[in-house]
């Protein structure tokens, strides 16, 4: 009797485990699709960002518009296909397909939406996943607010001159690009201003001598501030006269986007020979392939 207590309890627990099993193994096959549809998802948009980057290198080295590019130079990526198409000057899209042509599994299709949002070149994918859309410059991260953009130029300096030169445009310092069938395909960088620094003051009491205020990138950063290598722009302002120039508030002073403020007492006019105390700032530019303009053009 007992051993038959025994046997049925054991078949009861042998039941449950079984029932465990069951469920455990239904979940792990879940699991398991899931990630592969996540794996699958994220390989496609890999694959496509990395043919995105090659699109927008060629565009930009070689002068190559996406237009003329064939579909069979982005060859087929294990079972889909990859089509190119330009969307407007400053993006153009990847169409994704099936070799079958059939559509994008919907599950994929989730995932890959999912995973976009942290898939920094693409700017846009449609509702059913077929068309992925880019900037032409990759360099940037899609999300931030601050972004370059390809713009046509027309400029003279391109006439006659062959694709891949490097061309100056005449409107703006802050434009460079590479000719392409005589026009200037110009990247805008962003821009922007740092925060306004004041890591020195002129010592009080001090006149007509080496004193001054130095606020060099040099101190600046040694101060903990941060500035880029090459600002492009630098603004000084006496504390005292917000808004107004140097020159405005008759000091003399170096006042340079490649080193930052430099006033000595003894170059002050007057009989006081003494410098304002002045805080700087600088516009900080970030160009396709991290290239950076050293001088505007004069
Ligand atoms: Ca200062």
């Amino acid at each position: 009797m007992n051993r038959t207590n025994e046997t049925g309890r054991s078949m009861v627990e042998m039941l449950g485990v079984l029932a465990v099993m069951g469920v455990l193994s239904v979940g792990g096959v879940t699991m398991y699709t899931s990630a592969m549809n996540k794996h699958r998802a994220n390989e496609l948009l890999n694959e496509a960002s990395k043919r995105a980057t090659s699109i927008a290198a060629q565009i930009s080295m070689m002068g190559k518009d996406p237009d003329t590019m064939s579909v069979s130079e982005f060859g087929n990526p294990s079972g889909y296909v990859f089509t190119v198409a330009k969307k407007n000057p400053n993006q153009f899209t990847i169409g994704l397909k099936t070799e079958d042509n059939g559509i994008i599994d919907s599950e994929i299709c989730t995932q890959m939406k999912a995973a976009v949002g942290t898939a920094t070149p693409i700017r846009k994918i449609s509702d059913d996943c077929a068309e992925l859309t880019f900037n032409n410059d990759l360099s940037k991260n899609s999300s931030s607010d601050q972004e370059n953009s390809l713009t046509e130029t027309p400029s003279a300096d391109c006439t006659g001159k062959e694709d891949g030169t490097l061309c100056d445009t005449p409107f703006d310092t802050l434009y460079w690009g590479y000719c392409y069938n005589e026009i200037c395909l110009a990247w805008q960088p962003s821009c922007k201003w740092t925060e306004w620094f004041n890591v020195d003051t002129p010592p009080e009491g001090s006149f007509n001598d080496s004193n001054g205020d130095f606020e060099t990138i040099e101190n600046i950063r040694a101060a903990g501030g941060e500035v880029c290598d090459h600002p492009q722009e630098i603004e000084c302002e006496a504390l005292k006269y917000p808004g107004l120039t140097v020159k405005q508030v008759g000091q003399n002073a170096v006042c340079d986007p490649e080193s930052g403020l430099i006033c000595i007492n003894s170059e002050q006019p007057g009989l006081f020979k003494h410098c304002y105390d002045y805080h700087v700032r600088f516009l900080c530019c970030e160009y396709k392939d991290g290239r950076v303009r050293r001088s505007p053009i004069s």
